[in-house]
């Protein structure tokens, strides 16, 4: 097995929507297709894989250290004992000469490589990745996945109209758990919108998200005010990495709290179950492995759970992407985020799968199927297709 070429593009993922800290308006996304020279069903097998939003691309690390460490490497780095491409070793490829620790979008880069590499791995076997990775588990693949419906935004001039009209879009689309943006304006009329998405979406299935922006005095003038609403979960209140505030809010506050969509290692992930009071019964994680250096290092962040006595079904990915959804059903965590509509053609699942009372089916196509999503298969074929046939 070896690996022929690696084709990289920036692609745009731009929307006009806002959230308490950045706007999406100039969001791009990294793009590969990893070439190998396996043939399966007549087929070359090429696996594609692409950064989770929130982040712009990492096209500078992907070209000028990652791809051509993949593509001088021995193939014998490369391959496991099973003969099949290994994305584990791969991994060890690609980290070759980094230091440990400053993770900054070094994480998104080896994330977008790692994808494609699964990707192409599940398609050399012809099983979806979910079967895989439940294969290696020893355990059946979930056969649906929880999913909520993400969005909230503000809309200037209309914002109760709109913030509702948007919820009971989704609960037509199926979701029933639905999420909201708080903290770009104040507590007052945050509560307000809160009080209107709740008459749409009912008690108990509504979940808000400052994405990082409190201090501590808001964060816990926000925490006594939510109580009343018995919320589904409230979601990073302060900074990511700014353990004390995530600690003082579990004191405060004795309903479900979720984050880690913004830490990027294993060690990031240790380091708020050691000092972020976070409560094994109650919270969710929201680690996304596309942002944090993909499923191979997922498997450690996932054994730093176990040893700190989680479950993995507390565990519902940012990002609302296939790799995700596959990640999920077949390593059995919680559920996972999605954005109907938004950050196309990356977010979202493959065309012919349903959401009903807010679960989600399985893509039964080789790899993760992402060929099968018809807006991102043509992004393919717009950005590779003189290079590869899609
Ligand atoms: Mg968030």
């Amino acid at each position: 097995m070896r690996i022929t070429a690696i084709y990289e593009s920036v692609e745009s993922i731009a929307s006009d929507i806002q959230n308490a800290y950045i706007n999406f308006s100039k969001m791009t996304c990294s793009v590969v297709a990893v070439v190998t020279d396996q043939i399966v069903d007549g087929k070359q097998v090429v696996g594609y894989g692409f950064n989770s939003n929130g982040r712009y691309n990492a096209s500078g690390i992907l070209k000028d250290r990652l791809i051509p460490r993949l593509l001088e490497a021995d193939p014998s780095h490369l391959v496991g004992d099973d003969g099949y491409l290994d994305p584990h070793k791969a991994w060890d490829t690609m980290m070759t000469n980094e230091k440990p620790g400053g993770h900054g979008e070094r994480s998104v880069a080896v994330g977008v490589l790692d994808m494609a590499l699964w990707d192409a791995r599940a398609k050399m076997q012809s099983i979806p990745l979910y079967q895989l990775l439940a294969d290696r588990a020893n355990r059946e693949p979930d056969s649906k996945v929880w999913v909520y419906a993400a969005g909230g935004y503000y809309y200037p001039g209309k914002d109760i109209a709109g913030l509702q009209d948007e919820f009971r879009h989704y609960l037509d689309l199926g979701y029933t758990v639905c999420k909201m943006k708080i903290g770009a304006s104040d507590l007052s009329s945050d509560c307000d919108r809160i009080e209107a998405a709740l008459k749409i979406v009912g008690e108990g299935n509504l979940c808000v998200d400052a994405n990082g922006r409190f201090d501590l005095e808001t964060t816990l003038s926000y925490a006594a005010a939510l109580k009343q609403y018995h919320l589904f979960w409230y979601e990073e209140a302060g900074d990511p990495l700014d353990f004390e505030i995530q600690a003082a809010l579990s004191d405060a506050y004795d309903l479900p709290t979720a984050t880690g969509e913004n830490l990027f290692s294993h060690q990031d992930a240790r380091n708020l179950l050691r000092y972020g009071g976070m409560r094994p019964d109650l919270d969710y994680l929201q680690f996304d492995c596309a942002l944090s250096y993909g499923l191979v290092e997922y498997y450690r962040t996932l054994d730093i759970l176990h040893e700190y006595g989680w479950s993995p079904r507390r565990v519902v990915p940012h990002g609302g992407h296939q790799m995700s959804l596959h990640i999920v059903a077949g390593l059995g965590l919680g559920g996972n985020e999605s954005y109907p509509g938004v950050f196309q053609p990356f977010g979202g699942f493959s065309d012919e799968l349903d959401v009903e009372q807010s679960f989600v089916n399985l893509p039964s196509a080789p790899g993760l199927g992402l060929e099968n999503k018809a807006n991102f298969r043509a992004m393919l074929v717009e950005a590779f297709g003189n290079q590869i046939t899609i």
